[in-house]
């Protein structure tokens, strides 16, 4: 269809389009605001189309997005390439439906996702705002005619010669009554902020009549200004106030494009601020720089966490060459990362992603384990180089890079180095760090506590033996432990986590003394003055020798126990304590030599008491009787006197 004469031709665009036009209004209702995303890009498109040509050069090439609330239209006008009749007959009236029908086809019963750009619907996406769009276009080459389109429902259009005076196109619509939210202006910045924040053009807004409110109310204040100066006499000093100076809304060269070194912290701490409008500085960064097998460029930042990160979300903003995609595109990092926040510019992806495509898409994945292994480099290399600063950050990124090992084999291998242990004193220490400083103390074995507080008592025969305690104290190190234990390296560096209830290895000595103890007396008298026939009782010669007794908890029992208690399942479980007497203590041989009786009992019951208080604090029933008893044996102190 060409259009020689200069009379208006009309036209429907395509059969199809009727069928089509509702679908898409109602598939992307959710994302409504993308048209405004699309129209800004276009414009970028038709810019970087003229520098590709080799023109425009020295001009202030932009694009200008106008909202004028009176008129009730908003135009995205750029000074790019423009078009000529044919290229608007075979671009705008032609192309767009033929790949959308295609996709339709493709992607048929998908409720999700956008398809705006990539399948040539772009531009046809300000129909679910307009009720009527107009081009004005004129096109770059020599002798070009202008045109002007208009169609109030885009299926059916007008086309005709048009006045439009300089190089390139004006898209204007005519925002319908429904939609009104796009004509108020702190609106229509905030999504171009969002989506065109780091577009390569610069992208300016005016909006008609705020500017003009605003005029008016500078006006106001500079006459009360003025009038209070001349008041007090100092008209001289008085300075009107200005018109704010206009300044494009995207930052055109991201600092994602540049190189790592030729950016400061402060400017990655800026971006951080201003993406993901905080006020928090990120702990540190990683910048993706990748050129194979996939183009990605990135930044990716460690917030600030709180603990166990229970409820805190990372964003990971997607872009596609400084177009904005899509926030929180999960499936672009590995799950455990999801707390990170960051950029990630992909022009390989297409721009409208929808989340069953990224699911299934390799390259998605390939981006994915790319991430974690990027991830995992930086940590490695922290730990390396800045091994203070690493430690500093380890309380904020423990829980997810155990999570991580956990979750990811490949994560772990990378990082099992710079893995560390937090201990009861607040030193970090490796896990070959901590074996040679308990050499000979703790065997294969990591001694810890689970709620330093709380378990203070048994923390205490550790340490001050020497022996490290580390801190597990976060929901994530019970899977973390198993993982190590059974996951975990073997052999010579193989691990076994023990809390400081469960074992006494570390505390036992070799010594003569009290060899000559009867395990099996010393348990029934025991059993007998405590009651329970089921109760363990072993012999042990401790260092400590002040210390009669210990009450140990099978490691794995109780952690079975906190597992399903986690889980919200209360099973009943045997309870497998063990009391270890010390046979070196003297109150233990005294009551090895004791007959049965009142004094053996009280005596037995207090050395329990004593004995489960050091590992954690006793429930009220106990706890009563613990100092009822404890009255009695003071009492006895005083009667020997
Ligand atoms: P896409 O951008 O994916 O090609 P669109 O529907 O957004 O799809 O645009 C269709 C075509 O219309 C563009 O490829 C371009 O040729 C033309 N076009 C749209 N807007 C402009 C513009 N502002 N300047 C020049 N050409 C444009
Ligand atoms: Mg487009």
């Amino acid at each position: 269809m060409s259009n020689k004469q200069n009379k208006p031709v009309t036209g429907q665009i395509s059969i199809d389009a009727q069928n089509i036009m509702p679908v898409i209004k109602r598939w992307l209702y959710s994302d409504k605001d993308i048209f405004i995303r699309e129209l800004v890009s276009n414009g970028v498109d038709a810019i970087t189309k003229l520098n590709m040509l080799g023109k425009g050069e020295g001009e202030d090439l932009k694009v200008q997005v106008t909202l004028d609330k009176k008129k009730k239209t908003i135009t995205f006008e750029d000074n790019g390439v423009g078009m000529t009749q044919d290229e608007v007959e075979r671009y705008i009236n032609q192309v767009a439906f033929s790949s959308a029908e295609e996709f339709l086809k493709n992607y048929a019963g998908e409720a999700e996702g956008g398809i705006i750009g990539h399948f040539g619907l772009g531009f046809y996406s300000a129909f679910m705002a307009a009720e009527k769009v107009v081009i004005d276009t004129l096109s770059h080459q020599e002798g070009a005619q202008a045109v002007r389109w208009e169609s109030e429902d885009g299926i059916n259009y007008e086309m005709s010669p048009g006045d439009w005076e300089t190089r390139g196109t004006a898209i204007t619509l005519h925002i319908m009554k429904d939609e009104e939210e796009f004509l108020e202006g702190f609106r229509v910045r905030e999504v171009l902020e969002k989506y065109c924040g780091y577009m390569s053009v610069p992208v300016y807004f005016t909006d008609v009549e705020g500017d003009k409110e605003d005029e008016k109310a500078r006006e106001k204040r500079n006459k009360e200004g003025l009038k209070e100066a001349k008041k007090e006499g100092k008209e001289a000093e008085f300075t009107p106030e200005e018109a704010p100076a206009i300044k494009p809304i995207n930052d055109i060269s991201p600092i994602w494009f540049k190189n790592a070194k030729d950016v400061t912290d402060e400017e990655y701490k800026e971006t951080y601020r201003k993406l993901f409008h905080t006020w928090e500085d990120p702990l540190f960064w990683i910048h993706l720089n990748v050129d194979y097998p996939f183009n990605l460029k990135g930044i990716l930042y460690f917030p600030r966490l709180k603990r166990d990160f229970a409820g805190q979300e990372g964003e990971i903003k997607l872009f596609n060459r400084q177009v904005f995609v899509a926030d929180n595109i999960k499936e672009i990092i590995p799950e455990f990362l999801m707390v990170l926040k960051g950029v990630i510019d992909c022009p390989d992806l297409p721009l409208n992603v929808s989340r069953s495509f990224l699911q299934n898409d390799g390259q998605v994945r390939k981006i994915s384990g790319h991430i974690a292994k990027k991830v995992a480099d930086k940590l490695l290399g922290l730990f390396k180089t800045e091994r203070e600063t690493y430690q500093g950050y380890w309380d904020d990124i423990h829980p997810f890079i155990k999570y991580g090992c956990v979750r990811d084999r490949k994560f772990y291998d990378a990082v099992k180095d710079a893995l560390l242990l937090k201990t009861t004193e607040g030193e970090y220490y490796t896990f070959d760090e901590y074996k040679a400083r308990n050499e000979g103390k703790a065997e294969k074995k990591v001694y810890y506590t689970s709620d330093p507080a709380r378990q203070a008592a048994g923390v205490a025969l550790f340490t001050s033996r020497g022996i490290d305690v580390a801190v597990m104290d976060t929901l994530i190190d019970i899977n973390f432990m198993s993982f190590m234990e059974y996951s975990g390296d073997s052999g010579d560096k193989a691990v076994q986590f023990m809390r400081v209830d469960a074992d006494v290895t570390g505390l036992k000595e070799d010594s003569e003394e009290g060899k000559d103890l009867q395990q099996e007396d010393l348990q029934k008298l025991f059993r007998d003055a405590l009651g329970s026939q089921e109760l363990e009782v072993k012999l042990e010669a401790l260092a400590d020798k002040d210390l009669a007794a210990m009450l140990t908890e099978d490691e794995q029992m109780r952690r079975f126990k906190d597992m399903s208690a986690l889980y919200g399942q209360s099973m009943a479980m045997p309870d497998k304590h063990t009391l270890v007497l010390n046979r070196q203590n003297p109150v233990i041989r005294a009551l090895a030599a004791m007959e049965e009786g009142d004094r053996s009992k009280l005596l037995c019951q207090q050395v329990y008491d004593l004995a489960r208080l050091s590992a954690q604090p006793l429930e009220a029933d106990s706890l009563k009787e613990f100092l009822k008893r404890s009255n009695q044996i003071v009492a006895l102190l005083a009667e020997k006197e």
